[in-house]
């Protein structure tokens, strides 16, 4: 049995502080709902549990059956255990699912030989079409196919403890059955059953991934907790008495990290092209 232990985690990014005190323990065979608003600090959460680079923790803990995760890179805690499906999954030109999850096996002292037929049998279980095994990863792939795909990764990997985020986002009534009820398969495993922490907005999730828990996560932390009817409450309620309407501190918003590659705002244009010239962000 495993056992993912988050405590006290307080962390930010770019002089933001975004976590501010998220405790929360998933064991093997349970799925945790997290459930809040745009902007709240989910992903953050995610992001800094799995080691995207980028973040800053603070203070707090983060364990995997006694490991202590923070001090491993994001590729010592998937060996680990932990798997991460992406909100947004990364397009990797140049390599294909097979040859990542082949690679992944590997790395994991799997046999490579087997893992093949593995991906395939997995392929056809959430129906992610063949062609897309050899394709590069998640390369012009619509939003079904991309959730499909990590679902595959998942499948193959067995991971302890997997998190979800938004894994519902962008897929159709038969993608959602058929990478929820895989999911919840997976949790239901007699060897070792898979520990979900499952990061979303709609309660349809939970049609065939069932809930043990429902968080509810405003501006960085665990506001409350309950079973499963909490998501129904959430969804004829919303989160307008978790949320603030305070605008961020002028400071927070000063400090904020500049992508110029990430989503830019119709204002942020404007911007660029007040900055210089040619409007060239790299001037
Ligand atoms: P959620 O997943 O709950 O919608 P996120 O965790 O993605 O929220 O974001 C929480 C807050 O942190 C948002 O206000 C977001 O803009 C901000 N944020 C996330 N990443 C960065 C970053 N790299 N630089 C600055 N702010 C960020
Ligand atoms: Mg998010």
């Amino acid at each position: 049995m495993s056992e993912l232990v988050v405590t006290d985690l307080h962390a930010g990014v770019a002089g933001r502080k975004i976590l501010k005190g998220v405790s929360l323990t998933v064991r093997s065979g349970e799925v945790h709902a997290v459930m809040g608003p745009n902007g709240s600090g989910k992903s953050t959460l995610s992001h800094v549990i799995t080691g995207k680079p980028g973040y800053e923790v603070t203070s707090g803990s983060v364990t995997l059956d006694g490991v202590d995760l923070l001090s491993l890179p994001a590729w010592e805690r998937a060996r680990a255990g932990l798997f991460l499906a992406m909100q947004y999954p990364t397009a990797v030109p140049g390599v294909s699912l097979e040859a990542m999850l082949t690679a992944s096996a590997v790395a994991g002292d799997r046999d490579s030989d087997s893992i093949r037929a593995e991906i395939h049998a997995e392929a056809k279980r959430i129906g992610l079409a063949e062609a897309l095994i050899s394709r590069p990863l998640n390369v012009d792939l619509s939003g079904g196919e991309k959730k499909r795909n990590e679902t595959v990764q998942l499948g193959v990997l067995r991971p302890r403890i997997a998190i979800l985020d938004e894994i519902d986002s962008g897929l159709d009534v038969d993608a959602m059955k058929a990478v929820t009820s895989r999911i919840e398969e997976a949790t239901n495993d007699e060897e070792a059953p898979l520990g979900v922490l499952a990061i979303t907005h709609y309660k349809r999730l939970f049609e065939e991934l069932k809930p043990d828990h429902v968080h509810v996560f405003a501006q960085g932390v665990i506001q409350t907790s309950g079973g499963a009817e909490l998501a129904e409450e959430l969804e004829r309620t919303g989160y307008g008495e978790w949320t603030s309407d305070e605008e961020p501190e002028e400071s927070d918003v000063a400090e904020a990290f500049h992508d110029p590659f990430g989503e830019a705002t119709f204002a942020d244009h404007l911007k660029l092209h007040e900055s210089g010239p040619t409007g060239n962000i790299f001037e």
